[in-house]
């Protein structure tokens, strides 16, 4: 369960509206990491159509509010969902993961893996993060669980494990190979360049490919995260995301933020949710019921 249900309370099961209800809701929302802008448009929509009486009482507010920020959220749904709705044009399908360590992204792999499976595919991983020897071992272990190979290699760098990994696949006609990647945050600039590397010896190895670049957002990191999602998008063209750790928070308003950021410019779709450790705790992203959820 994610949203602000434990902060909000009874806030919408009150009867009436009034400033201090008005004043409770903001702060909720500010502290969700909605976002300092979006959360002031709300606002001022429900207090126009609470004063207007069309809508009186706080539950429905509620329902006004779920109705604004989902279609505030519709330009992050990606159509179709390429996680769900797999419509394959080549083979091996190249999925590029990137993130910064600790955002979710070797589990995240784990999951997409495992969902890619249940649709039938086969899947190779690549265990790109060669700086992180537990890294490395931690991808094996997904693999072992999926009982999906692995290919590593021992020196390297990620550049090189992608080219091994893209002529394995090739080989094998793997239908989907997943490269994992090192996310070292300290330096920034360093890593997009590596990964800008990456990216052009793909390319090279599979002409068209990677066909996705995912980037693994952990969702409680606010103004931060979505900083991230800029410099990434910008040095990367990030064609989707994976909002992670929305399990048990009261966090998860870095969407919205997201969505009001990117709103008129090119943006990553955001595919999934990270809800849980576990290899089934991925849900397809949609506007509306990320919405619901988080103001439910
Ligand atoms: P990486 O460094 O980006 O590869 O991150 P990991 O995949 O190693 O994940 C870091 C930590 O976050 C691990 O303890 C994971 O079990 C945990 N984690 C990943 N995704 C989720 C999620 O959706 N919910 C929760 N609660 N934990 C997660």
């Amino acid at each position: 369960m994610f949203g602000l249900r434990k902060t909000l309370g009874s806030l919408f099961h009150s009867q009436r509206a009034d400033e201090a209800w008005f004043d409770a809701l903001e702060e909720s929302l500010i502290l969700s990491d909605v976002g300092l802008r979006t959360t002031e448009q709300l606002i001022t929509k429900l207090r126009k159509a609470a004063k207007s009486e069309k809508v009186p009482n706080a539950e429905a507010l509620q329902a006004l509010l779920i109705q604004e920020v989902s279609s505030l959220l519709e330009v992050l749904e990606p159509t179709p969902n390429p996680l769900y709705m797999h419509d394959q044009k080549t083979i091996p399908e190249v999925w590029l993961v990137i993130g910064v360590n600790g955002a979710g992204k070797t589990t995240t792999i784990g999951k997409i893996c495992n969902l890619f499976q249940s649709q039938g595919k086969s899947v190779l991983l690549a265990a790109g993060d060669t700086f992180r020897a537990a890294a490395r071992h931690q991808l094996q272990e997904w693999g072992l669980r999926n009982q999906v190979d692995v290919i590593t290699q021992d020196g390297g760098d990620t550049a090189a494990v992608a080219h091994d990994a893209i002529h394995s696949a090739i080989s094998r006609k793997s239908d989907i190979l997943i490269i994992d990647t090192a996310g070292r945050l300290a330096t920034q600039d360093h890593l997009m360049e590596e990964l800008k590397k990456v990216k052009r010896v793909i390319a090279k190895a599979l002409p068209g490919a990677p066909h996705q670049t995912l980037l693994v957002l952990d969702g409680n990191t606010g103004q931060n995260g979505l900083s991230q999602v800029k410099a990434f998008h910008e040095a990367l063209g990030l064609t989707g995301l994976i909002v992670t750790k929305l399990d048990g928070t009261a966090k998860g308003g870095v969407i919205c933020a997201l969505a009001q950021t990117f709103q008129n410019s090119s943006k990553p779709a955001v595919f999934a949710l990270g809800k849980g450790e576990g290899i089934e705790d991925l849900v397809p992203f949609t506007a509306k019921q990320y919405s619901a959820e988080l103001f439910s």
